[in-house]
């Protein structure tokens, strides 16, 4: 019998300690009230991992709270102060500009998760920005969080959706209001320890350093030198997450150290992509002009990330000990896109050559811009009929250009001892049938936007278990529609 005890919105258990900090790390804001808000969406199983009874959550209630009219017993709303590098150059004047961290609430399993309500309105940090959201973005950041945690992505995650009457400017035009409540364990940034470092402040660098260890790295307080062992901690789980990135084929397009997580997930998202076909110089972001977030640049761009951060750190670690760590993050990175990439081949041991065989297929599908998820999800499927091999190469401009890699990759599943089957089940749960493509979401905007919200909760159910086949939707496992190719992403949420 489930002896768990469900809370309600009434009875969530806040223990905020971020408020514990000195009072500069942050400033207390209420949310300015959205007009006439609506529930679009709950994620029952974030409800749950919050301890929350999803049957105990009414729409109304849901959107009265999330739209910032009423607070929450043992909330205690705040704009986190940080800075961070955007586009290559540090800006001083960041901070929570439009999301409050409404409290932390302690799970029953003893989790500890930051509630945080993206588009509650202004801040001291706000600059000209108006504090909201727009319900484009949030769909689009709601839908991919369940999407990532479905591939197994480190990933924020989030509790709801609300949309909302009032409008807001954005590229010229009015365009509604929402919110999303944003939970994760972390929403501390590199930008954090940037702030602290840039302003000099090293006695507050050094609290918040000492809090991250004891909140997030508890067991780096064993170490020699904590703060070392915490950013090689940080290191090994960054160059995972981008090799997780990199085999999935997801553009962030807005790598700047600020949206960049200490623990490793996911953080901000904007105008995000997965390729509908493999180009490495896809750029996200139509205000990316030079392409510095290209999806081939992702790997370094992160590492010169790591580097901002590290540089945070100097007053704490010797500078030759954060370099080694830094130095070791090329290889750390290689070594799990190659360990993914092993699995979504269905290699259940490792070959020296396989980095050559890895390598060559990365080769073919830049050369005829395939569609890297769909190979993967056929590939799973591929026992050397006639039929397998023919849906393979459906997916090549010149499916001669295959042959010799295939070959090869038959010879290779000969030196492994497990049959095809357990090789297809191994495959199935990291080569999935669905992937959040931009075009689905803009058709869940498009419908949300005329007040239908079925496919917006109908696309969470689906991505949240990418590899179970559905009859309903299997045309989303079909090659995009012409049009998907023309979607234009910018930076305005
Ligand atoms: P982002 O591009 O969402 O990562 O945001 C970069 C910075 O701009 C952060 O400090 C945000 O809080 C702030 N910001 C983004 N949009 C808005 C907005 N509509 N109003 C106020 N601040 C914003
Ligand atoms: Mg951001």
């Amino acid at each position: 019998m489930n002896t768990m005890i469900m809370h309600t919105l009434d009875t969530l258990s806040f223990d905020n300690s971020y408020t514990e900090l000195p009072e500069h790390f942050y400033q207390r804001v209420s949310p300015t009230p959205l007009k006439s808000p609506y529930l679009i969406s709950l994620n029952t199983e974030v409800a749950r991992l919050l301890s929350l009874d999803p049957c105990d959550l009414t729409p109304e209630r849901l959107a009265e709270v999330f739209a910032g009219h009423e607070s929450l017993p043992g909330a205690d709303p705040i704009a986190m102060k940080y800075t961070g590098h955007q586009f290559g150059v540090y800006n001083p004047d960041l901070g929570d500009g439009r999301g409050l961290l409404l409290g932390e609430v302690i799970n029953e399993q003893g989790e500890r998760l930051d509630l945080h309500l993206k588009g509650a309105g202004k801040t001291p940090f706000s600059r000209f920005g108006d504090g909201r959201a727009v319900l484009r973005s949030s769909i689009r950041e709601y839908l991919v969080s369940e999407a990532m945690h479905g591939l197994g992505i480190p990933t924020t995650r989030a509790l709801c959706l609300v949309g909302s009457e009032e409008l807001a400017m954005r590229d010229g035009r009015m365009e509604p209001c929402a919110t999303v409540l944003r939970v994760t364990p972390c929403h501390v940034r590199f930008g954090h320890f940037e702030y602290f470092y840039y302003s000099r402040r090293h006695d507050d660098l050094k609290v918040l350093a000492d809090y991250c260890l004891e909140r997030y790295f508890p067991d780096c307080l064993q170490q020699d030198n904590p703060y070392l062992a915490m950013f090689k901690e940080v290191t090994a789980r960054t160059a995972k997450l981008v090799a997780q990135w990199q085999g999935y084929g997801f553009v962030h397009a807005v790598l700047n150290t600020d949206n960049m997580s200490l623990i490793g997930e996911t953080f901000d998202y904007g105008p995000y992509s997965f390729m509908d076909s493999y180009k490495p110089n896809t750029i996200s972001n139509q205000n990316d002009h030079k392409g510095r977030y290209a999806f081939a640049q992702q790997p370094a761009v992160v590492h010169w990330n790591l580097a901002c951060l590290a540089q945070t750190l100097l007053t704490l670690v010797d500078k030759e000990a954060l370099v080694a760590v830094l130095d070791s993050y090329p290889a750390q990175y290689e070594q799990a896109f190659l360990d993914l990439m092993r699995q979504r081949l269905g290699l259940l041991t490792a070959e020296e050559s396989d980095t050559q065989l890895v390598e060559d297929l990365l080769q073919l599908f830049t050369q005829q811009a395939v569609d890297m998820n769909r190979f993967f999800r056929r590939l799973n499927g591929f026992d050397g009929s006639e039929d397998s091999l023919t849906k393979l190469m459906q997916l090549l401009q010149n499916p001669a250009a295959l042959n010799d890699w295939l070959l090869r990759y038959e010879q290779r599943l000969t030196r492994q001892p497990q049959s095809h089957a357990e090789r297809a089940e191994q495959m199935n749960q990291v080569n999935p049938e669905f992937i959040l493509r931009n075009y689905m979401a803009q058709e869940a905007i498009s419908a949300a936007t005329e007040g239908d919200f079925t496919l917006v909760n109908d696309l969470l159910s689906l991505l949240r278990n990418p590899s179970e086949p559905n009859k309903q939707y299997a045309y989303y496992a079909e090659s995009p529609p012409d049009w998907a190719g023309a979607i234009c992403l910018t930076c305005s949420s």
